[in-house]
């Protein structure tokens, strides 16, 4: 069985920035992914410093070869099971051991969970069809893109009444989709005096015309012609490997980390969408890269644990013999 340093548990842009800075730090690395990033729906990947409007596939095969380029190996697959070893003695941490769908395993001293989350959209016909075209979540991904044409907004889930105001700011043509639910009149307001349009008919499908969305169908059987439309999704963290392993997670489910990303669990670090679902590309970059260093100065910690351990004990140095002037 291959033993690493770091097993870094998904190879999106959390995880490859930190195994960058592993592989730099001459780690032995191994990413592991399972080849399905968010953002792989959208053409374009746009507010990353340097690569803005850069295809967010370009962005991860640069990472990759960089990545390799330092030692790094790259697994494709898909990480079923994660577990933590048990302690043999030694002055070293216990590691992990990390099973893949194809039933290896490969073992780590530390692991990093950058494995993202899923958007779960509104079951709406067109929704999935055309997410991550002109079916967005993001604003600040996307919105710029779609200035002043006419947008609109799914309303009726948490948050949504919000997106549309924040949508507000891209295009003076908003028209937010209160999807059957009911608004207060401070609600509906709010929307009047911002010049957002308001329909209250529940909404039947997006239109789309020539692989391109036209228009909002509601019940009524009318279609507000609108050009891109953007909703607000529940994020749901890809975190039962954490979980799994008895990571701390706060009320409203997530998993906890502090500022550097390690988790409640020793050896156990996490970036990204995973952990953050507020995470844009370049935040779940730095998150990575914040995590490696502190995986790494924990690593540091433990070698010389062990060294002093084993040189107490007589054993040999490590590596060739120190300096010394006598
Ligand atoms: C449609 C869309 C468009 C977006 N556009 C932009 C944009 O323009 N600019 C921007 O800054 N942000 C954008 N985002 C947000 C962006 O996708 C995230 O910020 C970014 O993907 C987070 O990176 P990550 O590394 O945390 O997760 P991801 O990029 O999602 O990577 C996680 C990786 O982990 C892998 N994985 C999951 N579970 C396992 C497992 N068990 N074993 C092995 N691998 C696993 C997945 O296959 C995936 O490859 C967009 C999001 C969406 C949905």
């Amino acid at each position: 069985m291959s033993t690493f340093d770091v097993a870094v548990i998904g190879g999106g842009a959390a995880g490859l920035s930190a195994a960058l800075v592993l592989t730099r730090a001459r780690r032995q690395v191994v990413v592991i992914d399972g080849g399905r990033p968010r953002n792989a729906p959208a053409a374009h990947m746009q507010g990353f410093l340097g690569s803005d409007g850069l295809p967010p596939a370009a962005l991860l095969a640069a990472g990759r070869a960089e990545v390799a380029g330092y030692g790094g190996r790259l697994v494709d697959g898909e990480v079923v099971d994660l577990r933590a070893d048990r302690a043999e003695g030694t002055h070293a941490r216990p590691g992990f051991t990390i099973g893949l769908a194809d039933g290896s395993t490969l073992q780590a001293r530390r692991v990093l969970v950058t494995t993202g989350l899923r958007d779960d959209v509104p079951d709406i016909p067109g929704v999935r069809e055309r997410w991550g075209r002109d079916l967005l979540h993001c604003p600040y991904c996307h919105g710029y893109e779609v200035r002043d044409q006419p947008l609109g907004v799914l309303g009726g889930g948490p948050g949504a009444l919000a997106h549309a105001h924040l949508v507000r700011q891209w295009s003076d043509d908003v028209v937010y989709f209160a999807d059957g639910r009911t608004l207060t009149a401070d609600e509906r307001q709010q929307l009047v005096a911002r010049a957002v349009g308001i329909v209250d008919a529940p909404v039947t499908r997006l239109v789309v015309d020539d692989d391109r969305l036209t228009g909002v169908e509601v019940a009524t059987g009318q279609v507000v012609p609108r050009a891109a439309v953007f909703v607000r999704p529940r994020f749901a963290p890809n975190d039962t490997l954490l979980t799994g392993l008895g990571c701390a997670t706060r009320p409203d489910g997530w998993v906890v980390t502090d500022a550097t990303g390690r988790t409640s669990v020793a050896g156990v670090w996490a970036a990204g969408n995973a952990v953050n679902p507020r995470a844009q590309v370049v935040t779940a970059a730095g998150e990575g890269s914040a995590a490696a260093i502190a995986v790494n100065n924990d690593l540091v910690d433990e070698d010389v644990l062990v060294a002093v351990a084993n040189f107490r004990l007589g054993l040999p140095l490590p590596g060739r013999r120190p300096y010394s002037l006598t």
